[in-house]
């Protein structure tokens, strides 16, 4: 399984530039997720993968040989699209078999790669169907299998799932996870969807900007983020963040802002202590904060709750903190009136610290 590397890469559109070089290495088998929002460059650097796009300074390796001038059809690569663009008058058996019946492959080989990739995809009884006679996510299943078919060693998503309707996205996504691991190939995926990117992803990369903000495996960006941008876009809700100041008294190390003052803890209070500037922006996840009615001083944030929203389980209080808002995720059984002021204790083990002019984390 060949390992693919970006070096340096960089595109422009005229003058105006998108991916402000871009390095990354994707290891054999593994699944690479690249993340961010609309507009990144996340399609871009698929695309300059593919051949699609021409690449404007850098290289692209795989297997440690550069790909950037080749033809799109000779890089042993298998895309899947956002719109599956299934050939409408074909069956789904044809579909599959197209580009295997373009390069003359005997008639018994194909037959048997189609049966072989359309259980893969549970496709085993729709053969015979047109792409009209097909749901969204059937016809999704068809571009994942004509994709399969060609037996790269590398598949290409872009937003595959992105036109399905939510419950589909779930299933899909599901099943995406088990294909993968059968087939164990080379699989580097484009969303803008962070669950998507969580769920699947041996190794995220999240983009913003045409720049790489930080990758590694889905638990270590969840855990430390290295900035206040990657921990703002992976996780749901999204992270709270508090403006305050770093303030020593004595030898503890409190973080105080409109509306709180917490003592930090550990491994945090260490940090915060030594780094040079005292303004910091704290981040606390929804779900780190705890319902107590005894929290002690310095541990809890008092908390206006304005409005909850039921999700079954869980329910997500938004409330005022000083002129901060903060979202708490609480367990829909605690009892809670709205219009309430409470406290919540800070799990403070896992709060985070951004400089604030920078927005790295300390
Ligand atoms: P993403 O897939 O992350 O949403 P894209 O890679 O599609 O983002 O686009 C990144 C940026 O490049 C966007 O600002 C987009 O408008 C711009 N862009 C994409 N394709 C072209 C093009 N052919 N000409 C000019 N600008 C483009
Ligand atoms: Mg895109």
């Amino acid at each position: 399984m060949p390992e693919i590397q970006l070096k340096g890469l960089i595109k422009r559109y005229g003058n105006f530039q998108v991916l402000h070089g871009v390095d990354l290495t994707m290891a054999d088998n593994e699944f690479t997720v690249l993340v961010g929002p609309s507009g990144c460059g996340k399609s871009t650097t698929l695309r300059m993968i593919a051949g699609l796009e021409s690449v404007t300074e850098g290289e692209i390796y795989v297997d440690g040989k550069p790909i950037s001038t080749l033809e799109p059809k000779d890089r042993g690569l298998a895309m899947v699209f956002q719109d599956y663009a299934l050939y409408p008058h074909m069956n789904v058996a044809q579909n599959i078999s197209f580009a295997l019946r373009l390069q003359k492959v005997a008639k018994t080989e194909i037959d048997k790669k189609v049966k072989e990739v359309a259980a893969l995809v549970g496709l085993t009884e729709f053969l015979h169907r047109k792409p009209g006679a097909l749901s969204g996510g059937q016809r999704q299943r068809v571009a994942m299998a004509r994709a399969l078919a060609k037996d790269s060693d590398i598949f290409l998503f872009d937003e595959p799932l992105s036109n399905l309707d939510a419950k589909l996205r779930g299933q899909m996504r599901a099943e995406l996870a088990i294909m993968s691991q059968r087939v164990q190939k080379n699989m580097i995926y484009v969303t803008h969807d962070q669950v998507e990117a969580m769920t699947l992803a041996d190794r995220i990369v999240v983009m913003n900007g045409g720049y790489i903000q930080q990758q590694g495996s889905p638990e270590e960006l969840f855990k430390r983020p290295a900035n206040k941008f990657v921990a703002g876009f992976l996780g749901m809700p999204p992270m709270n963040f508090l403006d305050g100041e770093i303030e020593q008294r004595g030898s503890d190390t409190f973080v105080k802002g409109d509306g709180f003052d917490l003592r930090l803890d550990g491994e945090k209070a260490k940090i915060a202590a030594k780094h040079t500037s005292k303004s910091v922006t704290l981040g606390i996840r929804p779900s780190d904060l705890d319902y107590t009615q005894n929290a002690p001083e310095g541990q809890s944030l008092t908390l206006d709750v304005l409005v909850s929203e039921y999700i079954g389980a869980q329910s997500v209080l938004m409330c005022n903190c000083g002129s901060n808002r903060v979202t708490v995720e609480v367990n829909s059984e605690t009892p809670m009136a709205l219009g309430e002021t409470l406290k919540f204790e800070v799990n403070l083990n896992r709060v985070h610290l951004f400089d604030r002019q920078t927005e790295e984390a300390l």
